[in-house]
């Protein structure tokens, strides 16, 4: 699955968690750790995906003529992500809804961008209102609106470890933006 070129710069990911691992006051030669800065390595490649990732082709033409305009939602997506302050996991689910002009996207194709999107270094915050308007774009929709909610490790491991907090993150794009009714009908939905 890794392309050459980018087998290289797993390579030197690798090199840089075992500097990590011995700075850290591991040996990085004991025989649990031997292959570890490799599939560490691996991991983080796999995890920040959505970078190389190019939504067209996540996409790839999975819209379809529909002649209603009524509210579209998908509710509950799990994601994962990594917050970019502490490059720990944050993750959860998110609920979307889009209002159709015409055209509907491929109901699995929400939850790949979804991915596109979590898989990188991310903000809650960002991620959310990115997802927004990546399915604003894709299915040309008149508005759209999310609301994800996560737990954050930076949160839980360390800092002030609130074991137990959720981060709740509402987003809205389009006629979602100013419309109290079309609102309330998103969350009514949840
Ligand atoms: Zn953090």
């Amino acid at each position: 699955m890794i392309l050459e070129n980018e087998q290289q710069r797993v390579e030197q990911i690798a090199s840089r968690i075992q500097d990590i691992i011995e700075l850290l006051g591991e040996d990085s030669a004991r025989q649990g750790l031997v292959k570890t800065p490799m599939r560490a390595a691996k991991a983080l490649w796999y995890v920040t995906r959505g970078y190389r990732q190019d939504t067209d082709k996540v996409i790839n033409d999975a819209v379809f003529d529909s002649p209603s305009h009524d509210m579209v939602m998908v509710k509950d997506i799990e994601f994962y992500s990594m917050c970019e302050h502490h490059m720990l996991p944050f993750f959860g689910h998110i609920s979307i809804a889009y209002i159709p002009d015409g055209k509907v996207l491929g109901l699995s194709k929400v939850a790949r961008l979804v991915d596109v999107y979590a898989r990188r270094l991310q903000l809650q915050e960002r991620f959310t209102v990115e997802v927004c308007k990546a399915v604003m774009d894709a299915a040309g929709a008149k508005g759209v609106m999310a609301i994800s909610s996560a737990g954050h490790m930076c949160m839980k491991m360390r800092g002030v470890e609130k074991q137990d907090s959720t981060t709740t993150v509402v987003s809205a794009v389009g006629v979602f933006e100013n419309d109290d009714a079309l609102r309330n009908q998103f969350f009514a939905s949840l």
